[in-house]
C-alpha cells in the first residue's frame, strides 16, 4: 500500500509499525516519533485488562479519525489495508512476540524493522518462513518495540521480567523434540478458518461453517490458556507442560476474566500448546502425528492427555454450578459435526465440574458411579 509522501507499507505490517517507520522517514515532515508515541500510549489509559483503544487495529476511534484528518491520510484505504485477518487478538499490552530473523531481514531490505499483524494473533505462534517459534521482546512493548525486538538478545529468559511472569519463552517440551510441521499444520488450518466460509473436517463428508468453528476455537483457546489466580488453577496449556509452577495473577478474576486475560497475555510457547490441543479436539492429526506429540511430551518428562475427554478434565476447576453452566452454555451454538467433535471435551469439562463438587445431586451420583476418566498417572492437573 502506498500513500503519496509516506513510505510504502510492508505486507502484513501493523498500522502502528507503519507510523513508527514513517516518523523516521525524512520525507514525512508532518509526523514525529513523539506523535507516534502519544498515539500508541493511548492504549494504557485504562488498566491492563481492558483498553479503550487499540493503536494497531482500532480504526473506528476518534484518535484514528483525527490522525487521518490532520495529516490528510486516506482513512478508508488505511483501515482496509491494516485491518486484522484474525478475530483472536493478543491484548495490546501483550503484543511482544516477534520473529528475530524477519526483523533482521527488514533492517537489510528496508533499513528499519517492521512489526507484523500476524505476530499479534493468539493463534499464530510460528514464523512459517523461518520455521521458528516467535520470541519475546526483552522490554515492555512500546511504540519503539520494533527497535527493541532488534536489540533483544536471544535467548532472553529473565524470570523477573514483568512480562515473563505471564509468558514463557519456552516451556517444558523441548523445541528439538517437537515436530514443528505439526504445529504449522494447525496454525495454517486456523488461518484458513479466518479466510474461508466453509471447511471440511478430516474424516467428514459434509462441510461446516467456519464461523462456528472459529467460535468454538476461540472458546477452547481461552479455556486452555486461562490464567492461574489465587483461587483457581491455570488452563491446561499453561499447566501440563511447564517447568515449575505457573505464576499467579494476583487480581481476583472471575472465570471469564481469567480466560480473557490468559489468552490475551500468553507467550508463543503456551499458545503453541493451546493450538495443538485445539487440533487434538478437532481430530486434525494422523495417528503418526499424535504419536510424535506424545513422544515429544514423554521425552521431556510429561504425558500428553490420553483422550480428548481427559483433556477436558484439565479445565480450571469451578467455584459454583452456575459458573460451569455459564461456560457450557457458550458451546450451545455448536451443532452436527462441530458438536460431535466437541462432545468428548465437554464430557471431560463436566467431570472437572464433578471434581470441583459443584454439580447437582443427580449429576454427582452419576459421576460417582463412573470410573475415573483420567488415569491416576496424571497428577499434574489443576490445583
Ligand atoms: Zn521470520
Amino acid at each position: 500500500m502506498k500513500v503519496k509522501g509516506w513510505p510504502r507499507a510492508i505486507n502484513d505490517e501493523t498500522f502502528t509499525s507503519w507510523l513508527f517507520r514513517s516518523a523516521q522517514n525524512i520525507n514525512v515532515r508532518t509526523f514525529s516519533l513523539e506523535m507516534g508515541e502519544g498515539y500508541y500510549l493511548a492504549i494504557f489509559s485504562k488498566n491492563r485488562f481492558e483498553s479503550d483503544f487499540d493503536s494497531d487495529f482500532d480504526f473506528e476511534s476518534g484518535a484514528f479519525g483525527e490522525l487521518c484528518a490532520n495529516r490528510c491520510l486516506p482513512e478508508a484505504m488505511l483501515s482496509a489495508f491494516f485491518k486484522p485477518r484474525s478475530a483472536h487478538l493478543c491484548m495490546p499490552a501483550f503484543r511482544f512476540s516477534f520473529c528475530a530473523k524477519c526483523i533482521r531481514e527488514d533492517i537489510r531490505v528496508y533499513g528499519l524493522p517492521a512489526w507484523r499483524k500476524s505476530w499479534c494473533y493468539v493463534t499464530n505462534v510460528i514464523c512459517v518462513q523461518h520455521r521458528s517459534l516467535l520470541e519475546i521482546t526483552s522490554e515492555i512493548p512500546s511504540f519503539y518495540k520494533p527497535w527493541d525486538a532488534f536489540a533483544t538478545e536471544a535467548p532472553y529468559c529473565d524470570p523477573q521480567h514483568i512480562y515473563m511472569k505471564h509468558s514463557r519463552r519456552w516451556g517444558g517440551i523441548s523445541s528439538k523434540l517437537l515436530d514443528l510441521n505439526i504445529v504449522i499444520k494447525v496454525q495454517n488450518w486456523l488461518s484458513e478458518l479466518e479466510r474461508e466460509k466453509y471447511c471440511l473436517l478430516p474424516g467428514d463428508t459434509s462441510a461446516v461453517l467456519t464461523k462456528d468453528l472459529n467460535r468454538a476455537v476461540g472458546l477452547l483457546i481461552k479455556i486452555f490458556l486461562s490464567s492461574r489466580t489465587r483461587f483457581r488453577g491455570p488452563g491446561a496449556a499453561r499447566c501440563l507442560f511447564n517447568e515449575g509452577n505457573e505464576s499467579i495473577v494476583t487480581e481476583n478474576l472471575s472465570y471469564r476474566e481469567s480466560m480473557e486475560f490468559g489468552s490475551g497475555s500468553a507467550s508463543p510457547y503456551h499458545r503453541m500448546i493451546a493450538i495443538l490441543m485445539v487440533g487434538y479436539v478437532f481430530r486434525l492429526f494422523t495417528k503418526e502425528e499424535i504419536l510424535k506429540i506424545r513422544r515429544a511430551a514423554k521425552f521431556s518428562g510429561y504425558s500428553w492427555p490420553k483422550s480428548v475427554e481427559a483433556l477436558g478434565f484439565y479445565s480450571p476447576f469451578f467455584h459454583s454450578e452456575d459458573e460451569y453452566l455459564d461456560l457450557i452454555s457458550d458451546f450451545s451454538f455448536a451443532t452436527d459435526c462441530v458438536h460431535e467433535r466437541l462432545a468428548p471435551f465437554l464430557i471431560g469439562v463436566e467431570y472437572a465440574a464433578y471434581k470441583s463438587k459443584v454439580l447437582s445431586d443427580d449429576k454427582m451420583k452419576y459421576w460417582k458411579s463412573r470410573s475415573p476418566i483420567v488415569n491416576s498417572s496424571y497428577q499434574t492437573g489443576p490445583i
